[in-house]
């Protein structure tokens, strides 16, 4: 391999394409998610013949208990996705409209969308570069006297360094809501995540870990938390009769009995998924980190990742192309691959330049009595992450010899470019 390498660099100096990329065939797709367990529980639910989940031996109500359990927390809320768990979280938490929300630029528009529902304001903390996720002294940098919540966004499943932005929230008084969507099975100091703020949600839409259909749970560690998050996916219905019905604004985001049947049989599998993929990315990270010009995402000291993907970044001192020439070189190796998980930082999105989110009026800025201009929201870290990021699929489907694939390739396309 190691002569054929070389003088597959050395032609591509001189002539450019040459006759073998480093991939010739498909990456592997996912192996099969469903199968005996999930027909069985979900023609357990169908016999039941009622789907609704307040019902006695709800499939639903059992299924959380597992969650719950599995995960350490006292309770688990089920909602109908990842989104509607963070818009029952952050309503739950009763921040005043137009109170400021700290979250990161860098995230899916769902963890956004349920801070806006709320009539409550985002404001965007930049990211360190090298883990394009804000660390602490990017959300204390954040705060001002309007800040009542921050909604901290383990990307890619790698945990935020998430004792320390509890420390500053609690000082300060903030509301800290986990979005754990792409985290399932990650852990912070042997902490599952979603255990570190007051609520951690999480989804279970098709594409994460393992899957409902659509869904998605809120971790709750009082009883209080608890009742009033399972109110607020309910219309506010009081169903544990604890005398607070329809005191608040709620959407139902209740999950069916067929969605907790997935739920239920699903969960036996996330270990699997989760050993497997810790593997091959931590190999893939300690690979690329020997190769100049290439940063992997850097986890914090006592962080376990799930790889929901596979993310790393070129430095632009070293490498000479531009992330996008980088990208295409690694499909001319026959290696998939795209820039960052977002085009552009979420406040460079014509959503918010134009602040499309309600038609012609904002009401959170008309409750603040002050404007947001996010045209002028400009963060370095950011910037920088999203110019310099690289996404690969990475999951359980893989085996070492893809890992290898995309070591070679990534380790050939840095070389030809430094
Ligand atoms: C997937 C995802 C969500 C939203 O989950 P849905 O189930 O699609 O609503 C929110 N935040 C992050 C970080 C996600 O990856």
């Amino acid at each position: 391999m190691g002569e054929i390498y070389c003088r597959r660099s050395l032609v591509r100096v001189s002539w450019g394409r040459t006759a073998l990329p480093v991939r010739t065939t498909e990456f592997p797709k996912r192996p099969p998610r469903f199968g005996p367990a999930e027909i069985e529980a979900l023609t357990a639910a169908l016999s039941k013949n009622e789907l609704w989940y307040w019902q006695k031996e709800s499939i639903v109500a059992s299924t959380m208990t597992k969650y719950a359990e599995k995960f350490g927390a006292h309770r688990a809320v089920a909602t109908s996705s990842g989104t509607a768990s963070l818009h029952v979280a952050i309503a739950a938490a009763r921040m005043p409209a137009g109170s400021e929300v700290i979250t990161t630029p860098i995230t899916d528009i769902g963890t956004i969308n349920a801070i806006l529902y709320q009539n409550l304001i985002p404001v965007f903390a930049d990211v360190d570069p090298d883990t394009a996720m804000p660390r602490p002294e990017h959300i204390t940098a954040a705060i001002t006297d309007r800040t009542r919540g921050v909604v901290a966004v383990h990307l890619t499943g790698c945990p935020m360094e998430i004792e320390d932005i509890a420390s500053i929230c609690s000082r300060a008084g903030l509301a800290l809501i986990e979005d754990c969507a792409q985290a399932l099975g990650a852990t912070y100091r042997g902490k599952s995540v979603g255990l570190f703020g007051q609520y951690g949600c999480y989804s279970l839409n098709d594409q994460k870990h393992i899957t409902s259909g659509e869904g998605g749970f809120v971790l709750t560690h009082t009883d209080y938390d608890y009742f009033l998050a399972h109110n607020y996916a309910d219309k506010f219905y009081d169903r544990y009769g604890r005398n607070v019905r329809l005191q608040a604004l709620a959407p139902n985001y209740r999950m069916s009995e067929l969605d907790g049947a997935m739920a239920a049989a699903q969960l036996p599998k996330l270990d699997g998924i989760i050993r497997k993929r810790r593997a091959l990315g931590d190999r893939l990270n300690g690979e690329l980190s020997k190769i100049r010009g290439i940063i992997p995402q850097q986890k914090p000291p006592g962080a376990e990742c799930s790889y929901f993907f596979y993310l790393f970044r070129i430095d632009p001192r070293i490498i000479s192309c531009s992330r996008d020439a980088f990208v295409r070189g690694l499909a001319r190796e026959g290696i998939p691959a795209r820039g960052a998980y977002v085009r552009e930082p979420i406040y460079r999105s014509h959503y918010f330049l134009q602040k499309s989110f309600f038609p012609g009026v904002w009401p959170a800025e008309v409750v603040a009595g002050r404007s947001y201009d996010y045209k002028s929201v400009s963060l370095p870290g950011t910037e920088e992450a999203v110019a310099s990021g690289i996404i690969l699929d990475l999951h359980e489907g893989f085996e070492d010899s893809d890992i290898d694939d995309y070591i070679a390739a990534i380790d050939l396309v840095a070389k030809n470019n430094r």
